[in-house]
């Protein structure tokens, strides 16, 4: 029984059906593991004086975030490889923001959605994360590699929305607030646009989660070419998905386009992309492709990024440039799975 797999209400249920105990002993392994980082919960003061209790609990529950094999700095970014019960291997990524770090984590090892400009979708599916193999790699951050980290976003290895389940469960265990409390504000899912899984989020009662779309391109077209997916879901039902979509007050969708060199930088791409964006509250990030060697993708000159950013901007979208980060230890948009 993994611990990093439950909710504070699913192991108090646990201690109760198994052990006749529940909530004051699920608090305190909560706080010793989740919230302190402690595998050694049986001196808790909450178990002095049920020995019996712990002993059993010791036995039987485990604690498995993987095993943190290595780890690359670029400045402030730290690049985190796991090893796996079954020696797979996933990345996680920490970024610094201004006084916390984002964790950017894994779903899946590889990725069958196949977007050209990924090196993680060149890699295929080898299987989906179970719960704690996504929580684990938050436990990491914080209890192993010591960051502070507040935002938690699925962004790495493999398409959340293809996970669904174990995503969704990883979500609530990380939200719980005497253990892991980040903020459903503050955790953020990102899909190349799986439509089914949009609106089973939707259905979920998840106020504040915010939910962000690899865009790529403004036309079925490129974007086919770019991303498979979209042969199965366009953009017009994407679209449809997300108006739908039950935004907070003031709430916006976070949508990326990478700019590729020759590729969807013209600038009809970005009159496109504005007309595709309208009505829809949408904060792009831009961002220029890393080159995936073999892919033949080159970035945009600067110049080519600040025309299409002015273009977007001019036609009223909220534009972020973003500088790619980390693209000396393939930390950068597309790069995992190089390592
Ligand atoms: Fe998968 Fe995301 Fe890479 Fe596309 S960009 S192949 S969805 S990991």
């Amino acid at each position: 029984m993994n611990l990093l797999s439950f909710t504070l209400e699913e192991l108090t249920r646990i201690l109760e059906t198994g052990y006749g105990k529940g909530r004051f002993h699920a608090r305190a392994l909560y706080r010793e593991i989740f919230e302190k980082g402690s595998l050694d919960f049986g001196s808790a003061p909450e178990f002095a004086v049920s020995r019996a209790l712990a002993q059993s609990l010791e036995k039987e529950i485990s604690v498995e975030p993987g095993q943190v094999a290595d780890t690359f700095e670029e400045a402030d970014l730290t690049k985190f490889i796991t090893r796996l019960s079954d020696g797979q291997k996933i990345e996680s990524v920490i970024v610094p923001m201004n006084r916390y770090n984002t964790l950017c984590v894994s779903t899946q090892v590889g990725c069958r959605m196949g977007c050209m400009f990924c090196e993680t979708g060149r890699m295929g599916l080898t299987r989906h994360l179970d719960v704690h193999e996504i929580t684990g790699q938050l436990f990491n951050a914080r209890h192993t590699l010591k960051k502070p980290v507040k935002n938690v976003v699925f962004m790495g290895m493999g398409e959340p929305f293809d996970n669904f389940e174990s995503v969704l469960a990883a979500v609530r265990v990380m939200n719980v607030q005497q253990g892991f409390d980040i903020a459903l504000r503050h955790m953020t899912i990102s899909t190349a646009g799986l439509v089914p899984g949009i609106q089973k989020l939707a259905a979920q009662n998840l106020p504040g989660i915010r939910l962000a779309v690899s865009i790529n391109a403004p036309d079925n077209e490129t974007r086919s070419r770019l991303m498979p997916v979209t042969r199965a879901w366009p953009l017009d039902t994407l679209k449809t998905s997300l108006s739908r979509f039950p935004l907070p007050y003031k709430g916006t969708f976070l949508f990326e386009y990478i700019l590729i060199k020759g590729v969807n930088d013209a600038l009809m791409h970005a009159d496109r992309l504005a007309q595709f964006i309208h009505p829809l509250p949408v904060r792009l990030n831009l961002i220029p492709c890393n080159p995936v060697p073999g892919m033949g993708f080159e970035s945009p000159s600067d110049e080519a990024m600040n025309r299409f950013s002015q273009q977007l901007v001019a036609k009223g979208v909220f534009v972020i440039r973003r500088w790619s980060k980390g693209r000396s230890v393939s930390a950068g948009c597309g790069q995992l799975g190089r390592s």
